[in-house]
């Protein structure tokens, strides 16, 4: 009577009763993470890492299992759940555990608090990206339970410094510890399903992302007093660069990814902006409908290499010649294409002498991963069958996460979560950040299916 008198007590809102164990089970897993401290520059993920550890111990995970890495004092969980006989490479399931910081005062709730609130959990991390990392930790400890058979063995790794810093576990992983991590597919973040209108469209599966590339630009001059200006001056030049790499366009560029995202895109689109679409997947594409959506970067930036100024500095004085001007371009490269290709187009294109390119960081080259039956088949069929009607719409990332490291390594990436968001409302790094309840528990099964179908022996 008492425990359930603290149950009943514990939760408002949606009644607890109906939930079943297991999502029961996940939704404690979520609220002890979300409530542990793992912002990504002052919060621990070793402690927490260290906790996931003992709990998988004591739900019979054998210690030789689980392993937790520590580097630069962060801490990443790795285990395995191991078949007899493996017949494919192991299942990786991956996410995060670091967070963006929250200010308190931003928000309308506690950000480090699980609030049950209007149909939504709200706290940092309920969407990126506690929610699955708690999913694929539920799901793998009920398949540990039910001794089910397995087809391959299943990792599990939860790590750090995804968000930023100089630790990336998952980079980490894969180059000093790949034998723990060596895998023939990840499930990852990155895709999820999309709310317009309070209506389900389409499941999402990330399978690509661009390459992020950054260079600094600098021209030096002697300079002098500027009562007495030169005919060459580093800020003129500089801003000459600069609008010829504004008026550079990278070629057009299509991979099955993309191509099945225009597609699929171009179902639910009206008349004409439909037929647009299609005229990207005419061979070579049509001039019309790449010029259509030149003004539409959503779409323009799935079709191109882009590289763009976003910030310059230039001078010292008021009253003196400049005698260095620099400028910062930041590139989002193709899948697949070589950065070097692409300073060397920012070279020829910026044709002045004098000019200095440096390559801010050296990025890794990754490809996009096929769209292999084996895993795009399950997707399909358990969508259809928990979102009749959606569609599934493979899609290539703009910016970049960890799935990056893995692909980069050649092993194949899909960033889906069969969790539904509001397409105009995204707070992933926002105040309020949320996930709809129903959402929350539509992830752990579509995850749970995933993986069971993927990995079990059936
Ligand atoms: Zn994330």
């Amino acid at each position: 009577m008492r425990v359930l008198l603290a149950l009943v007590l514990c939760c408002t809102g949606t009644a607890l009763a109906e939930r079943t164990e297991h999502e029961q089970f996940a939704f404690e897993l979520f609220k002890a993470l979300i409530e542990s401290d793992t912002t990504h520059a002052t919060g621990d993920t070793l402690t927490v890492s260290n906790t996931i550890a003992d709990r998988l111990r004591s739900a019979g995970v054998p210690d030789s299992d689980v392993v937790v890495v520590e580097y630069g004092g962060k801490g990443n969980l790795v285990a395995r759940l191991r078949a007899d006989k493996p017949s494919e490479k192991p299942l990786l399931l991956l996410a995060h555990l670091d967070v963006v910081a929250a200010n308190p005062l931003d928000w309308s709730v506690d950000p480090k608090k699980l609030t049950e609130k209007d149909g939504y959990y709200y706290a940092r991390g309920t969407l990126d990206v506690k929610n699955e990392a708690s999913m694929h930790l539920a799901n793998f400890v009920r398949i540990h339970r039910q001794q089910l058979p397995l087809k391959r063995d299943i990792i599990l790794a939860l790590t750090a410094d995804e968000e930023s810093g100089p630790h990336n576990g998952a980079l980490h992983l894969i180059r000093e510890h790949r034998d723990l991590v060596d895998a023939g597919l990840v499930i990852n973040e990155g895709g999820g399903g999309l709310i317009k209108d309070g209506k389900y469209i389409a499941n999402t599966v990330q399978t690509a992302e661009k390459t992020y590339q950054s260079y600094r630009l600098e021209i030096t001059n002697p300079g002098g007093h500027s009562s007495l200006p030169r005919k060459d001056n580093a800020i003129y030049e500089l801003a000459e660069v600069l609008r010829r790499i504004e008026a550079h366009e990278f070629p057009v560029r299509l991979n099955d990814t993309t191509r099945a995202y225009f597609a699929g895109v171009a179902e639910t689109a009206e008349e004409q902006r439909a037929s647009m679409l299609r005229g990207l997947l005419e061979e070579p594409p049509s001039p019309e409908s790449v010029a259509y959506f030149r003004n539409e970067p959503a779409i323009n930036a799935r079709l191109r290499t882009t590289c763009v100024a976003t910030q310059v500095l230039a001078g010292h004085a008021e009253n003196a010649l400049p005698q260095r001007a620099s400028a910062m371009i930041n590139c989002r490269v193709f899948p697949g294409v070589p950065v070097a290709d692409i300073e060397k187009t920012l070279r020829e294109v910026a044709d002045m002498p004098g000019l200095e390119i440096t390559r801010k960081w050296d990025s890794l080259f990754s490809d996009a991963s096929p769209l292999q039956e084996e895993i795009m088949k399950p997707i399909r069929e358990i969508t259809e069958d928990m979102f009749p009607g959606v569609i599934v719409l493979p899609t290539m990332s703009t910016g970049a996460t960890d799935s990056t490291f893995f692909r980069s390594a050649g092993i194949p990436v899909y960033g889906v979560s069969g969790v539904f968001t509001d397409m105009d409302d995204n707070r992933r790094h926002g105040r309020d950040e949320r996930i709809r309840v129903q959402s929350f528990y539509e992830g752990l099964e579509f995850l749970d299916r995933l993986t069971r179908a993927v990995a079990v022996d059936q």
